[in-house]
């Protein structure tokens, strides 16, 4: 995948299927090639979304490790898929952190993803306390390491990564620009230099429309991953149009 500006809204576990049919009616952007919408909605909307919106790819939130079976309330990837999403969010912090995801399911609900057309956008980033001591970069280091074991340059390239430091997500403290940027700059240079170069690397943890285009300045970050400020339409369409410049 070539560098472009990504927009991804995040909705979480919010919205019922009034609530969505408001914001489809609500949602305005300008559709422009150069910048991707996507918005991760809660599984039961995916089908509604993907076939009513158009300019606005639609993600899962997660995905089951397993292609199918006697897995009762897992959502497997071939399910997403033929409700019409292109991408899912995998690793969220929420996903790791209430749900004990480790790094070996992540990886393999990737390699899953891949093999069946869907683009991952694989989620990294440390605790508070992990900043705090310093291990930020060996925290994210060893998620992508482990997050990623075993996929070619080929199968990295058509990844999404977001990083999300954990003490930035849902708490109105965003991690400046210079520290995301330190971050994402890192990250790149874990990846071979071909992937490095080209993937889009989100910057998730408060983003809004109030902070977004700084952000956006920076040389490594590509877009945003984003919860809260996603939920409603104006901002949605805002954070699009500051995207777009
Ligand atoms: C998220 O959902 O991944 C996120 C970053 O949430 P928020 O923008 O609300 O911090």
């Amino acid at each position: 995948m070539n560098r472009k500006r990504i927009v991804a809204g995040n909705w979480k576990m919010n919205k019922t299927l009034p609530e969505v049919e408001s914001f489809l009616q609500a949602v305005d952007i300008d559709t422009n090639d150069q910048v991707e919408a996507i918005i991760a909605a809660p599984f039961p909307f995916i089908n509604v979304m993907a076939s009513r919106v158009k300019g606005i790819n639609v993600a899962a939130q997660n995905c089951a490790s397993f292609e199918n079976g006697a897995y009762t309330g897992e959502v497997s990837v071939d399910m997403i898929k033929s409700c019409g999403a292109t991408h899912v969010i995998i690793g969220h912090s929420e996903r790791r952190q209430y749900f004990a995801e480790d790094d070996d399911t992540i990886n393999a609900k990737i390699k899953l993803s891949l093999s069946r057309g869907l683009v991952p956008i694989l989620c990294c980033g440390e605790s508070l306390e992990q900043r705090k001591n310093g291990q930020e970069k060996a925290v994210v280091e060893s998620q992508l390491k482990n997050g990623l074991v075993g996929l070619d340059e080929e199968l990295l390239s058509s990844m999404i990564i977001a990083y999300e430091p954990v003490w930035a997500i849902g708490t109105g403290e965003t991690a400046t620009a210079d520290q995301a940027e330190s971050m994402h700059a890192f990250i790149r240079s874990l990846l071979p230099s071909s992937v490095g170069d080209d993937i889009c690397i989100l910057y998730g943890g408060s983003v809004k429309p109030g902070n977004f285009q700084e952000l956006l300045e920076m040389e490594n970050i590509d877009g945003g991953l984003i919860g809260g400020a996603s939920l409603e339409a104006a901002s949605f369409n805002a954070l699009y149009e500051i995207a777009v410049g």
